[in-house]
């Protein structure tokens, strides 16, 4: 059974259409990496699943969980299990990270209809969260993402993924280079929550991640739709042709 089904989705921003038949079957515990050039729609297929303001499906469906994606409100779509990393830097100045971790994390337990976590349960699982992730607990008393480096963010939203547990997670690594600690935190993070009940997808630019995370499949997305889809010696492939090659390469055999 799958987790995650898209079925030839057109999407578009502001009029213009990014996604032109997007094609993807995920089911629980895989990890599929999404590889293209910069400007392909790979960060915008990401915004579409996560339900973000100004991204609009023309048409196509995506099932998540049994259930039709495209009729669920933000909030909706992460109390159902997804979530999306690295996208949504956002400061919140005045509210500290554990007041944002419970109010997350009482969303997905009321939608489940489940009470809220007690606030020692929470102080214990984000210290643990803290301390897997290498960030010190002063982190969780400061403000959201308040005057953070880029590498804290990571680390934060890695966290916030280990208190939240979802059933789907998108990372994107977004084209702003990572160092290489923060590479293998990120990827440090993904491994250790990898389980049949979990699935990521992993978009990046990039395969030098995938030295770390090691995907059971790789698609290259070209102008809004899979061109092509293998393992993780894709991955390899592209990284000693480029992306010129694989055009050049369809081209040819068509
Ligand atoms: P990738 O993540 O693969 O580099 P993006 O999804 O960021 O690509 O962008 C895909 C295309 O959508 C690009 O041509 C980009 O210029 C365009 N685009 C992205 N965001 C917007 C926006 N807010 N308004 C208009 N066009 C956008
Ligand atoms: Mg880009
Ligand atoms: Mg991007």
């Amino acid at each position: 059974k799958s987790l995650l089904t898209i079925k030839d989705v057109y999407a578009s921003i502001e009029e213009k259409q990014i996604i032109k038949g997007f094609n993807l079957d995920i089911k629980p515990g895989e990890v599929h990496a999404i590889m293209g050039p910069n400007g392909a729609g790979k960060s915008t297929m990401g915004y579409v699943l996560s339900g973000r303001d100004g991204y609009e499906v023309d048409s196509g469906s995506i099932t998540f969980d049994g259930k039709d994606l495209l009729e669920m409100e933000v909030e909706e779509r992460a109390a159902a299990g997804l979530f999306l990393a690295f996208q949504y830097p956002v400061e919140i100045p005045g509210v500290s990270n554990l007041e944002f971790l419970k109010a997350s994390v009482d969303a997905i337990r009321e939608a489940n209809g489940e009470e809220p976590i007690t606030s020692s349960e929470l102080l214990k699982q984000a210290k643990a969260a803290c301390k897997q992730v290498n960030l010190p607990l002063a982190f969780l008393k400061r403000g959201v993402n308040e005057g953070f480096s880029g590498g804290e963010k990571k680390r934060n939203e890695l966290m916030q993924m280990l208190l939240l547990k979802p059933k789907l997670c998108i990372l994107d690594e977004t084209d702003s280079g990572l160092d290489i600690d923060a590479l293998q935190m990120v990827a440090a993070g993904v491994n250790s929550q990898r389980s049949p009940e979990r699935s990521f997808i992993v978009v990046t630019h990039y395969q030098r991640l995938l030295d770390y995370i090691k995907p059971d499949f790789v698609h290259v997305l070209a102008d809004g739709k899979i061109v092509k889809s293998g393992d993780a010696s894709l991955a390899l492939e592209l990284e000693s042709q480029g992306y010129a090659w694989l055009e050049t390469h369809e081209d040819a055999e068509s």
